[in-house]
């Protein structure tokens, strides 16, 4: 666009970045650089964008036109209706994420209902806090719903990228939320702790699949969407925490992973091999299974003495 068409008007300068890139996309920069709401850029097409102002919708235009996801040219994506803070150190919120957060939520909330029952019964003083952790949290989207679902809970999460935990604790701060970030690669920051529910978004798409290419991926973190294993089927890092968990779960503990379209079949397998009960998977909004998980056996109270 020539600097005569940026001063035209926003407009004719959201118009012509149509042509360009899909009309939305053009939209949300345009309010992004300008500041102007949706009602301004109608009622107002005539204002117009300072030298500075058009220089960077120029830009981000170009970005987007090359492929760029929008979320990281706006700095934020939205996940299960929140806005959350993005920067190409994470990987960009998806939809079928929210199988995962819902999935734990009514597991920690069966939890809490039994904690509860068993304080009445017992007298006891407190209910015992629900200890949730988050392995490799990304953008932290997990980890803060859970601790907003499920305020009485203990949220812990971890990552491997220090960027990534930035982007996550600002977001943690954003909404409001308590939860311990710990830098680490999977179990490897957690010594003996143990925790009432582990979930994970880990890394799944296996290294030679070309979806690595397409739809933006290739300006995602390569690190945050597969395990790198050349020739791999994408379940390296999957097998790493299923493997882990009974070290980490307290007995009766519940474990939720989200993987790929094709990979339910072998996560049940993998559970059951590491003596998961209740395994099972459920789908996403598109109907493709998307999250496997199961529990680890409840104690049996005439071995308690021997944990
Ligand atoms: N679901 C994402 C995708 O297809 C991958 C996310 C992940 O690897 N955790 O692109």
């Amino acid at each position: 666009m020539s600097c005569a068409e940026l001063s035209a008007g926003i407009g004719h300068v959201w118009r012509l970045a149509s042509q360009r890139v899909d009309r939305l996309d053009a939209r949300f920069l345009l309010q992004h650089v300008s500041g102007c709401t949706l009602a301004e850029l109608i009622a107002h097409p005539e204002r117009e964008l300072s030298a500075e102002q058009a220089d960077r919708f120029d830009g981000l235009v170009s970005r987007r036109e090359a492929g760029e996801p929008l979320a990281y040219l706006l700095g934020t994506a939205f996940f299960c209706g929140l806005e959350f803070a993005v920067s190409p150190a994470v990987l960009i919120p998806r939809p079928e994420t929210e199988v995962l957060v819902e999935q734990s939520r009514r597991r920690v909330q069966e939890l809490l209902q039994m904690r509860c029952q068993e304080q009445a019964q017992s007298r006891a003083l407190a209910c015992i806090a629900p200890r949730i952790v988050d392995l490799g949290t990304g953008s932290g989207i997990v980890a803060i719903m859970l601790a907003r679902l499920c305020p009485t809970a203990e949220l812990t999460a971890v990552d491997v990228s220090v960027a990534a935990l930035y982007v996550a604790r600002a977001n943690a701060v954003r909404h409001g939320v308590q939860i311990r970030f710990l830098e680490g690669d999977w179990y490897a920051s957690l010594g003996k702790e143990r925790f009432d529910l582990i979930v994970s978004n880990p890394p799944y798409v296996a290294d030679g699949d070309l979806h690595l290419q397409q739809d933006g991926l290739p300006f995602e973190p390569r690190l945050a969407l597969s395990d790198g294993v050349v020739g791999g089927d994408g379940l390296g890092c999957i097998r790493t925490l299923i493997d882990g968990a009974k070290n980490h779960l307290f007995p009766g503990g519940w474990m939720f992973i989200e993987h790929g379209y094709d990979q339910a079949v072998q996560t049940r397998e993998l559970l059951h091999a590491a003596g998961f009960t209740d395994v099972d998977s459920w789908c996403d909004g598109a109907a493709i299974e998307r999250v496997s998980g199961g529990r680890q056996p409840p104690v049996n109270p005439r071995n308690f003495s021997k944990l």
